[in-house]
C-alpha cells in the first residue's frame, strides 16, 4: 500500500488482520415490516403531516398501494386515524381524501410531577388538553401517598369520558431507567429508588406507562414547540435543585446508557465555594447556585427565605439578591460553556422558578458562555429562557404519550394485524 510521504518515522500501519472486527451501522428501519410496525409507520406518518393521503404514504414508504390502503383502512376501523376533507392533488386527477389523527381515538393521561407539587392533565391524541389540575404534594412522602394523588386525580379529571387512556406519562424529579419504569436512587425523593412505577400506573389505568425525568420532559416539550432547526436542545432547570436535558440532533431524548445523562446538578465548576450537597459531596452547582442555594445564601445565619420569597425580592429590585444571581449565573455560566463545547447544541434553554421572576439570570449565563466558549461553538447558538414556561412538561409528557400510543408496541396490541 502506498502511504503518503512523510519525514518523521512512524511505525507502520497494522496490517488488515490487526484489526478488530468493526461493527457498521444499520439504517433505522429494516426492510422487514411486521403489520404492528406497517400501522405504527402510516400512522405516524399522518400524525407528522408527513404524508397525509394514500398516495403520499405509497410514495413515502415505498411500499405497494394495496398493502398501504390495507394498513389505512385498519387505523380507521381501529379509529386511531379519520378522513379529514379532500385535498388537492398536483395536475390532473381527483383531489385525495386527507387523512389525519382521529382526536377521540384515545386520551392520554399526563403527571408532570415536581418536588412540591404536580400539574395532571387529559389530552386526547389531537393535542388538545381536556382537563388540567395542579395539586401541591411533597415527594418526600413517597411513592405510595404520591402516586395515590395522581391516580385520585387523574381518575376525576376523565370521569364521564367514554373514550379510552391508552397511555400515561409521569415525570418525576430525580433520575429515572425508563426501560424498567423505575426512579434510580434519586437523593430528593426517600422511598422512591427502585420503586415500581410504571407497573404501579399500567395496572391502574389498564394502559401502558411512561417514566420520565422532569427536566427531560421539559427538554422534549421545549424542542418540540420549536421549528425543527432548534435541535440539538439543552435544557437547564434552576429551581429547587439543577437539572439538565438533551434532545438530539433528531428530536427525541438522550438518555445515555443508564438514564442519567443531563443529570448535571452534582457538577462542580472553577470557582465553586464548598457548600455541603445533599449528594454528599461539596461544592455541586446544585449546591452552590440552584434557587435553594441562593436562597440559603441570603438567608445568612437567620430565616431562609422560601424561592416565592426569593422570587419576590427579586421582582422589587432588592440588591442583595441581585447580586446572589448574579454570582450564580456566573457559576451556571461555567458549566453551561463546558456542555455547549460538548454537544453543540443549536439551542440551550433556561428554566425553572428563577427564570420566570428575572432575567439576571439569562443575562449572567449569556455572558460567561459567549466569553468562555469558542465561536464555532456559540456562531448560531440560542441561548434564551423557556418558551413554555411551567406547561413545558406537560407538552413534553403529551409528546410521549402519543407517540407511545402511536409506536409499533401499543398499535399491535390496539388493532387486528390487517
Ligand atoms: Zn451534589
Amino acid at each position: 500500500m502506498a502511504l503518503p510521504h512523510s519525514t518523521t518515522a512512524r511505525p507502520p500501519l497494522p496490517g488488515p488482520a490487526l484489526l478488530p472486527p468493526l461493527r457498521l451501522s444499520a439504517p433505522p428501519q429494516s426492510g422487514r415490516i411486521d403489520p404492528a410496525l406497517l400501522l405504527s409507520t402510516v400512522a405516524r406518518l399522518v400524525a407528522s403531516d408527513t404524508a397525509v393521503s394514500k398516495a403520499d404514504l405509497v410514495a413515502a414508504t415505498g411500499l405497494a398501494r394495496t398493502t398501504v390502503s390495507t394498513a389505512v383502512d385498519g387505523l380507521l376501523a381501529g379509529g386511531l386515524l379519520r378522513l379529514d376533507g379532500l385535498r388537492p392533488t398536483a395536475g390532473r386527477g381527483r383531489p385525495a381524501e386527507r387523512l389525519a389523527l382521529a382526536a377521540e381515538g384515545g386520551q392520554v393521561l399526563l403527571a408532570d410531577v415536581g418536588a412540591r407539587g404536580a400539574h395532571l392533565a387529559v389530552t386526547d391524541l389531537a393535542q388538545r388538553v381536556l382537563a388540567h389540575t395542579h395539586v401541591d404534594l411533597d415527594v418526600i412522602d413517597g411513592p405510595d401517598t404520591v402516586l395515590r394523588t395522581v391516580e385520585t386525580e387523574l381518575t376525576r379529571l376523565r370521569a364521564g369520558s367514554a373514550v379510552p387512556a391508552r397511555a400515561v406519562v409521569i415525570g418525576l424529579p430525580g433520575p429515572v431507567d425508563n426501560h424498567l419504569g423505575i426512579p434510580v436512587r434519586p437523593p430528593i425523593m426517600p422511598g422512591w429508588h427502585a420503586y415500581p412505577v410504571t407497573a404501579r400506573l399500567q395496572q391502574t389505568f389498564g394502559c401502558p406507562a411512561v417514566l420520565e425525568n422532569d427536566v427531560n420532559l421539559r427538554a422534549l416539550g421545549e424542542a418540540r414547540a420549536l421549528p425543527a432547526d432548534q435541535v440539538p436542545l439543552l435544557f437547564v432547570k434552576v429551581g429547587t435543585g439543577i437539572g439538565g436535558g438533551l434532545v438530539t440532533g433528531g428530536g427525541s431524548l438522550h438518555h445515555g446508557a443508564d438514564g442519567a445523562a443531563g443529570d448535571i446538578g452534582h457538577v462542580r465548576v472553577r470557582g465553586a465555594p464548598d457548600d455541603a450537597c445533599v449528594c454528599g459531596n461539596v461544592g455541586c452547582i446544585e449546591a452552590v447556585a440552584s434557587a435553594g442555594a441562593i436562597a440559603r445564601r441570603l438567608g445568612g445565619r437567620g430565616d431562609v427565605p422560601s424561592i416565592a420569597d426569593l422570587r419576590a425580592m427579586l421582582g422589587r429590585g432588592d440588591a442583595g439578591a441581585i447580586a446572589a444571581v448574579r454570582e450564580a449565573a456566573g457559576l451556571i455560566g461555567e458549566l453551561v460553556a463546558t456542555l455547549v463545547h460538548l454537544y453543540n447544541p443549536a439551542r440551550v434553554t433556561l428554566g425553572g422558578s428563577l427564570t420566570a421572576a428575572s432575567d439576571e439570570l439569562l443575562a449572567g449565563v449569556r455572558s460567561v458562555v459567549y466569553q468562555r466558549a469558542l465561536p464555532l461553538a456559540t456562531r448560531n447558538l440560542v441561548l434564551t429562557n423557556s418558551v413554555l414556561g411551567e406547561y413545558a412538561g406537560v407538552a413534553g409528557a403529551t409528546v410521549l404519550g402519543i407517540e407511545r400510543v402511536l409506536s409499533a408496541e401499543s398499535i399491535g396490541l390496539l388493532l387486528p394485524a390487517p
